[in-house]
């Protein structure tokens, strides 16, 4: 009777389990979370820079020599008179214009200044978030609702 009475016990035990049964989401193992595959769980999409249109740097027109590249310049040697000594020849160092011509300093000749795009620190690409997940990089799980497991 002792013995039976145990076997019995341990039926209820094991069919209440039995119809109670949840078991751990195999999904998302048990976290209620899975990896979000729009971003790869970084929460975050690269993106061509709205700024820069992703070329990193800005080509601005040079002011100082207002795009030349070139700065004129009064010849030292003829003072801008364009010819010097006693023989009034015409300036060797400025054939005779009186102005002599140099790469503009700002822009180094080129006539355009560059400058680092501020958006993306000359990256070209800035981060955006993954709407998807709302940035966290990971969604809830598909399978148990983010419930965690699965029940019958
Ligand atoms: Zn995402
Ligand atoms: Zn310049
Ligand atoms: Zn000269
Ligand atoms: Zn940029
Ligand atoms: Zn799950």
């Amino acid at each position: 009777m002792k013995v039976f009475m145990k076997s019995f016990t341990l039926i209820l035990l094991l069919t209440g389990i039995v119809f109670s049964a949840c078991v751990q989401c195999t999904s998302c193992i048990g976290t209620g979370f899975i990896t979000c595959q729009d971003c790869h769980g970084s929460g975050e999409h690269d993106k061509e820079c709205y700024s820069c249109n992703g070329r990193r740097y800005f080509d601005n027109h040079c002011n100082t020599c207002e795009g030349s590249g070139q700065l004129t310049s009064l010849c030292k040697t003829c003072q801008g008179e364009g010819s010097s000594g006693s023989k009034r020849e015409a300036c060797y160092s400025c054939q005779g214009s009186g102005f002599v011509k140099y790469n503009c300093y700002v822009c180094g000749g080129g006539g355009f200044k560059r400058t680092e795009c501020f958006t993306c620190h000359a990256q070209g690409q800035i981060k955006d978030k993954c709407f998807t997940c709302n940035g966290r990089g990971k969604v809830e799980c598909s399978e148990c609702q983010g419930t965690r497991e699965i029940c019958n």
